[in-house]
């Protein structure tokens, strides 16, 4: 399986299509997904190119799980959250949908259900919560 340099997150890198981007270091990106499955919903990548973590270089899964952890932390506090729930795919057969390598971080209060996948979420109250998610950095 090889990297298709033209898959969505790579168009995202480029700036070829718009995202709403949270967070970005030397190595990685976060910015919202577009079908939140819960309020906050954001994805993390690199910003080299891999399809996911089977090949994924140490230095690629080392930079990547460090800003997960920073983007669990900034969703606990935006949303006043009880936990945070971190998704990841491997391959169509493993539920992967978008070939560049991603995390979801979605952050969880007790006793709620995850939304189901697919829906379009609102591009206004995705930026509301872009911006608790950004003031929770500092
Ligand atoms: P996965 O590959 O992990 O199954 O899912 C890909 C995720 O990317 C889904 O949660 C989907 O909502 C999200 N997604 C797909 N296309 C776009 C897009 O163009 N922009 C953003 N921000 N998210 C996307």
């Amino acid at each position: 399986m090889s990297y298709d340099p033209d898959n969505i997150f790579a168009k995202i890198l480029r700036n070829e299509i718009p995202s709403t981007r949270v967070y970005e270091d030397d190595a990685t990106v976060a910015f919202m997904d577009i079908m939140p499955r819960a309020d906050g919903h954001l994805l993390v990548i690199p910003k080299t190119p891999c399809r996911n973590v089977l090949d994924a270089s140490p230095e690629q899964l080392s930079a990547v799980m460090q800003t997960v952890q920073k983007m669990g932390h900034a969703v606990l506090k935006a949303f006043d959250a009880d936990g945070v729930t971190i998704q990841q795919f491997n391959e169509a057969a493993g539920g992967q949908e978008v070939f560049h390598l991603h995390f979801h971080v979605l952050p969880r209060h007790e006793g709620d259900r995850l939304r189901p996948p697919g829906n379009m979420g609102d591009r206004e109250q995705i930026e509301e919560h872009a911006t608790k998610i950004r003031a929770a950095l500092g």
